[in-house]
């Protein structure tokens, strides 16, 4: 049977979500957009009441939610703002490869830590050299006695200022490609590892993004997450399991847009009646509600095959994809539904048209998931 309906408790989360969008987020976005900070009491006010880290399995001290509450939470907390959101979720992409890949003993450790008190880890794949091209990455490891040592840089890390841990993919042999390359959990403690300069950004700038520089970081045995020639596949299939939040975030933005447009739309009075009543105006606010509730399909679809073990990432491809140039289109929509009041910082849709622009390029840039997508169309 098929059943599009939130049940109960899927319900009473979005509300809990959209409530603390409302009350702690709104209030201080374009304020932590301006200073480029991002609100550490929001971090622990989403932990105290469960929105942080929701996919953690139960056994580890998570509330052993699905991706698709995950995703949920994800497009509530992006109405509010997409940088804070991203750095509020971010936990998701550092402790998904742990929870794929981890010992019992690291799933204890790690995701124990996660769930104990609210701090932050990364993931670092991306490095000034290898953004698309993951299996290009120059970040070496080698194995000395039992332990591994690493040298290299990665950029572009969300949270890495305050990360209290990351998962670090390296390689044995960059000329190995994606064969050579492994995956290690770090903690940020460890002599050698480096947190660089915070990126100054167009939009999402209360996320924290910044460079991580490693120096003979000494990594023990014990915190190996995954040996040459497996870390690449494990790369993509956190991907696979995280890009529908990009989806779903992109929703949220689009939503806000939309509100926000439908609200302004119907008070300027423009030709002697409300914009909202003029036809070319009416034609942006149906198109975007057409792409909210397109992209919300497909990222529910993505985040409900990964619950169910369906196993089909072109869709969290779809997911991402559309979600991303959809938002984009619906924040630039939004903008000119504003007029002049829209290229200003007074009003909200400036700040959804820069936020929306990283959507189309992280986790993926929207050209990556095409060729995903294509690959996979043409391979079938
Ligand atoms: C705010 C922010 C947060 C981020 N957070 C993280 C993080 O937490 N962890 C992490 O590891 N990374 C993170 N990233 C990095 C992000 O994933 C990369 O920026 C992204 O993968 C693109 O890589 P790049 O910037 O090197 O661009 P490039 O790979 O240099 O791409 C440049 C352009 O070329 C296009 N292109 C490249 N190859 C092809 C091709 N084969 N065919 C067609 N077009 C192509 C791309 O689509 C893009 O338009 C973040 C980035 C940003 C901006």
């Amino acid at each position: 049977m098929v059943d599009f309906a939130l049940s109960e408790e899927q319900k009473a989360l979005v509300d809990t979500a959209r409530r603390f969008a409302k009350e702690r987020i709104i209030p201080i976005a374009a304020e932590c957009d301006r200073e480029s900070r991002f609100p550490m009491d929001v971090f622990k006010a989403a932990w105290d009441i469960g929105l942080i880290n929701p996919s953690c399995p139960a056994e580890y001290g998570g509330s052993g939610m699905g991706e698709f509450e995950n995703a949920l939470i994800t497009e509530e907390l992006a109405y509010g703002c997409t940088g804070i959101q991203t750095s509020l979720l971010v936990n998701t992409l550092a402790l998904t490869p742990i929870k794929l890949a981890g010992s019992e003993d690291q799933k204890k450790k790690y995701l124990g830590m996660l769930t104990a008190e609210p701090i932050s880890a990364s993931y670092a794949t991306t490095e000034p050299d290898a953004g698309s091209d993951v299996a290009g990455m120059k970040t070496r490891f080698e194995k000395h006695g039992d332990d591994y040592v690493l040298n290299g840089q990665k950029c572009w890390i969300t949270n890495a200022s305050f990360s209290r841990f990351f998962v670090i993919f390296a390689t044995a042999n960059p000329e190995l490609r994606h064969k050579g390359i492994g995956a290690f959990i770090v903690e940020r403690d460890t002599p050698g590892l480096r947190v660089g300069k915070k990126e100054d950004k167009m939009g999402q700038r209360a996320s924290d993004t910044a460079q991580v520089f490693l120096e003979d970081v000494k990594v023990p045995k014990a915190n190996l997450l995954a040996p040459e020639g497996q870390g690449f596949k494990l790369a993509m299939e956190t991907f696979n399991q995280t890009r529908p939040d990009i989806g779903a975030g992109a929703c949220g933005l689009m939503r806000r847009a939309m509100d926000e447009s439908v609200r302004y739309a119907k008070e300027r009075v423009a030709f002697g009646k409300p914009i909202a009543e003029h036809q070319m105006v009416q034609w942006m606010l149906a198109q975007m509600a057409i792409r909210v509730e397109a992209t919300r399909l497909l990222y529910q679809k993505a985040a409900w095959n990964l619950d169910h073990g369906v196993r089909d990432p072109i869709v969290s491809s779809y997911a991402k994809a559309f979600g991303a140039d959809a938002a984009m289109t619906t924040a630039v929509d939004a903008v000119q539904v504003f007029g002049g009041n829209g290229y200003v910082k007074e009003y909200p849709v400036e700040k959804l048209m820069r936020d929306a622009k990283v959507l189309q390029i992280y986790e993926g840039t929207s050209q990556i998931q095409r060729i995903v997508i294509a690959r996979r169309i043409c391979a079938d």
